[in-house]
């Protein structure tokens, strides 16, 4: 259910839909996502499909985590990363080995413990987590290098685009249920340059903290 060969059956359909980083390919296959899901939903969870994980939430898509890490990735290692929607953490986990340091927030208090749980268990290192509204961002380690965020606001929050780093990239879903689309920014010398990556569904980005 969670083998070898499961995961390569992964690794196969994401190429299909368009995945073509090996590094980021790599890193999925070598993580283990059952981990972040419920048990009863272990068998299912090198499916490419979103799972719940309680408190109205979803652990992400396999395609979606692949093609927004990809997107960051596109033109170089980021340093610094800002993840908003740690969720149960298993994008936190894929970040963390990819780039130099991930700063993750997450407005559900509960989310965030089973996500620290997660992520001290594959022992990384390089990962700090918040409870927190992510339509702040996290000014105290801003400038960012690349934004990743989880749930979907109805328009690009200022906030993150002001703590993003002269050519950094912000890869966030924007707007309403039903219609949502997948968005790369990236900040210019003069301002900032936006391109559509996809069609999504993203949990709402709600305000405040839960
Ligand atoms: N990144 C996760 C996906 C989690 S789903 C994964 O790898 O599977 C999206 C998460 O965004 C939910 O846990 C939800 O609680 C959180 N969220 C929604 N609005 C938020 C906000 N304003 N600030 C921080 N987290 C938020």
């Amino acid at each position: 259910m969670t083998s070898q060969r499961t995961r390569e059956r992964l690794i196969l359909r994401l190429q299909s839909m368009g995945i073509q980083s090996d590094a980021v390919l790599d890193v999925i296959r070598n993580t283990p996502r059952h981990i972040f899901v419920d048990e009863a939903l272990a068998s299912r969870s090198y499916e490419n499909t979103a799972l719940p994980i309680g408190y109205n939430q979803t652990i992400s898509q396999p395609y979606i985590v692949a093609k927004m890490t990809e997107a960051l990735l596109e033109k170089g290692v980021p340093d610094k990363v800002l993840e908003v929607g740690t969720g149960c953490g298993y994008q936190t986990a894929i970040l963390a080995q990819l780039v130099g340091k991930v700063y993750s927030i997450e407005r559900i208090d509960a989310l965030l413990n089973k996500a620290r749980e997660n992520i001290r268990a594959l022992k990384f290192r390089n990962v700090r987590c918040k409870h927190g509204d992510g339509n702040h961002g996290w000014p105290e380690h801003a400038p960012y290098d690349g934004i990743i965020v989880s749930a979907a606001p109805i328009g690009v929050p200022q906030t993150l685009l002001e703590q993003l780093a002269e050519h950094g990239r912000l890869i966030i879903p924007v707007g309403k249920a039903g219609q949502q689309k997948l968005l790369l920014i990236t900040r210019t010398d003069d301002g900032f340059q936006k391109e559509q990556l996809d069609l999504v569904s993203f949990v709402p980005m709600l305000e405040g903290v839960g």
